[in-house]
C-alpha cells in the first residue's frame, strides 16, 4: 500500500466535517443550555468545531436514557452472541473509518498520525473486539453447596457506567472502559475530555450505525462539571475513570457523598527504569528509555519519566540516551515521519515549560528544553533531559510531558527504595543479565506492571492494567477488567 503523505493529510484535514454535539439516546444534541466551547488543534491553534459544553440537563438526560434502555433489556437483555455481533460490527465500522477517526485524533490531540493511524484507533477498535469475543465464552460457577442446594455465583452487568477518560490517548482511554462495559451488558455514557472529545463523539454514531440500541452509549462533552456531575448521580451504579490523582480523589469522595457508586480509577505515575550495570544491551536500553518517555511527548501515564541508572555506567548510557532523544525531533504530526507531534494545549505545554523552568534551577540540564516551531502557532517542547536527584521537584511530580529525570544509584538495594519511594505505582522497569536479581527487584517493586529489559511492551488485551498506590485501584484490560463492570449474585436454589 503507498504511503500516505503530509498532503493527503491536509487535504483530508480541510475537507473533514466535524460534529461536534453531544450523542443522547442515539441521537446528536446540542447541548441544552445552547453553550459550547472551542476545541482547538495543538497543531497550529486552529479552532477545529465548536463543542457542545455539557452540563446537569445533559447528564440527566443521558442518564435517563442510559437507565430506559438498561431497564428494558434491549442490550443487557441481549444473548451475548448478539451483542457480541453488534460490538464485531461497531468495530468494523471504526477500521472502516480509521482514516477519519486517525484524522480526528491527531488534529485534536496532536499525536503523530503515524501512531493515531497504527495504534490508537486500530487499538480501540481491537479492544472492543477483544471483550465482544470474549463475553459469550466467560461462565459463571456452581459452588461446593449443602447436598439439598443449588449454589450458582453469576456476574450480572452493573446497570449504568460512567466512563471519564482523559486526552492522552482519547479513543483508546475509552475503548479501555466502554469495551468490558459494553460487552458485559451495561449502558455507558462516556465524558471525553474537553482537550479531546472529537473522536468520542464520532464513533457514538458508528455505534448507531452498528445497532446498538438508542441508550446504550451516550457522549457527553464537556469539561469537569459533566464528570462531576456524573460522578455525584444517583442513578448511576459505576463510575470508571481515568485521568489525573487529584480528580480520581474528588470522584471517590462523589461517590461517598451520593449512592456508593462503584468507583474505579486508573490514575498517574511517576515510573522508574532502573538500568543495572549489567543490563543486557545498553543500546537498546537506551533506545527504550527514550521511548519510554519522549513517546506519545511525554503524555503518558506509563512514562518512564524517572531513569535510574547506575553509577558504573552512567556516562556511557547517558551519551547513548541523548543521541536516542534527538529521533524525537517535534514537528506536524499530520507528517506520517513525524514522531513527536504537539503537546495537547496551551495549558499543559506551559506547565511542561514551567516543570523545565524549574528543573533548570536544581538540575544539570542535558538536552531540549525549549519550545520549539512557536511561528506554526502550535504548541512543541523538545524532549528534554535533566541530570538531578531523587528529591528534586521535576523527579518526583508527574509532568505529563516530555521530560527526563535521570538519577543515579550505587547498590540495587538504593535503587529499589528510590524506584518505590513515589505516591505512584503505575509502571516500573529494570534491566539486567541477572535472572535473579530481575525477578528479585521485579517482586520488589511496587507496580501494576514491571517490564524486564523492555519498556511498554506487551500493549495488547492480555495482561491487566493499572495502578498501586495513588496511581489507582482496579485493572483496565484482560478478563480482569470485567470485574469492574459486573455484580456478583449468589443464587440458592433448595431441591428439597
Ligand atoms: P484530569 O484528571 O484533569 O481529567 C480527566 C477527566 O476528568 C477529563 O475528562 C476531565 O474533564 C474530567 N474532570 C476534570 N475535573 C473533574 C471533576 N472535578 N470531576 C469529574 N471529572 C473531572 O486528567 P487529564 O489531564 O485529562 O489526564 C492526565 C492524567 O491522566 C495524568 O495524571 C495521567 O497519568 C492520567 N492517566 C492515567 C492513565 C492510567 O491508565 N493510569 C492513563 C492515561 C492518563
Amino acid at each position: 500500500m503507498e504511503k500516505k503523505t503530509l498532503a493527503y493529510w491536509q487535504d483530508k484535514a480541510a475537507t473533514l466535517k466535524i460534529e461536534g454535539r453531544a450523542f443522547i439516546d442515539g441521537a446528536y444534541r446540542e447541548a441544552y443550555s445552547g453553550r459550547s466551547f472551542e476545541c482547538v488543534s495543538p497543531i497550529d491553534g486552529r479552532v477545529l468545531a465548536n463543542v457542545a459544553d455539557c452540563g446537569a440537563a445533559d447528564v440527566d438526560a443521558a442518564v435517563a436514557a442510559a437507565r430506559r434502555s438498561f431497564n428494558d433489556g434491549v442490550w443487557a437483555g441481549l444473548n451475548p452472541r448478539a451483542r457480541k455481533a453488534i460490538l464485531l460490527r461497531w468495530a468494523a465500522l471504526m477500521r472502516e473509518h480509521l482514516d477519519e477517526l486517525s484524522l480526528l485524533e491527531t488534529l485534536d490531540a496532536g499525536k503523530p498520525i503515524s501512531d493515531t493511524t497504527s495504534v490508537d484507533v486500530p487499538g480501540a477498535a481491537y479492544c472492543v473486539e477483544w471483550f465482544a469475543e470474549a463475553i459469550d465464552k466467560v461462565g459463571g460457577e456452581v459452588a461446593p453447596a449443602d447436598h439439598h442446594l443449588v449454589g450458582l455465583v453469576t456476574r450480572e452487568p452493573i446497570g449504568v457506567v460512567a466512563a471519564v477518560v482523559p486526552w492522552n490517548f482519547p479513543i483508546l482511554m475509552a475503548s479501555w472502559k466502554f469495551g468490558p462495559a459494553l460487552a458485559a451488558g451495561n449502558s455507558v455514557v462516556l465524558k471525553p475530555s474537553e482537550k479531546s472529545p472529537l473522536t468520542a463523539i464520532r464513533v457514538a454514531q458508528l455505534a448507531h450505525e452498528a445497532g446498538i440500541p438508542a441508550g446504550v452509549f451516550n457522549v457527553l462533552p464537556g469539561g469537569g462539571e459533566p464528570g462531576k456531575l456524573l460522578g455525584l448521580h444517583r442513578d448511576v451504579d459505576c463510575i470508571a475513570f481515568t485521568g489525573s490523582t487529584n480528580v480520581g480523589k474528588q470522584i471517590m469522595q462523589y461517590a461517598g457523598q451520593s449512592n456508593l457508586k462503584r468507583v474505579w480509577l486508573e490514575l498517574g505515575g511517576k515510573s522508574p527504569n532502573i538500568v543495572l550495570p549489567d543490563c543486557p544491551d545498553l543500546d537498546r536500553a537506551a533506545n527504550a528509555a527514550a521511548g519510554a518517555i519522549f513517546y506519545n511527548m511525554g503524555e503518558m501515564c506509563t512514562a518512564g519519566s524517572r531513569l535510574l541508572v547506575h553509577r558504573d555506567i552512567k556516562d556511557v548510557f547517558l551519551a547513548k540516551l541523548v543521541e536516542a532523544a534527538k529521533a524525537y525531533k517535534p514537528g506536524n504530526p499530520l507528517d506520517p515521519d513525524v514522531s513527536m507531534g504537539a503537546i495537547v494545549d496551551k495549558i499543559q505545554m506551559e506547565r511542561v515549560l514551567g516543570y523545565i523552568e524549574a528543573g533548570r534551577k536544581d538540575s544539570k540540564l542535558l538536552f531540549g528544553g525549549e519550545r520549539v516551531n512557536e511561528a506554526t502557532g502550535g504548541f512543541y517542547v523538545e524532549p528534554t533531559v535533566f541530570d538531578t536527584h531523587h528529591d528534586a521537584r521535576i523527579a518526583r511530580e508527574e509532568i505529563f510531558g516530555p521530560v527526563l529525570s535521570v538519577i543515579t544509584f550505587s547498590t540495587i538495594d538504593e535503587a529499589v527504595r528510590i524506584a518505590n519511594d513515589s505516591d505512584y505505582g503505575l509502571a516500573a522497569a529494570v534491566w539486567t543479565s541477572n535472572l535473579t536479581n530481575a525477578h528479585e527487584i521485579a517482586r520488589r517493586l511496587r507496580a501494576g506492571t514491571v517490564w524486564v529489559n523492555c519498556y511498554d511492551e506487551g500493549g495488547d488485551m492480555n495482561f491487566p492494567f493499572g495502578g498501586f498506590k495513588e496511581s489507582g485501584n482496579g485493572r483496565d484490560k484482560s478478563l480482569h477488567a470485567l470485574e469492574k463492570y459486573t455484580e456478583l449474585k449468589s443464587t440458592l436454589v433448595r431441591l428439597r
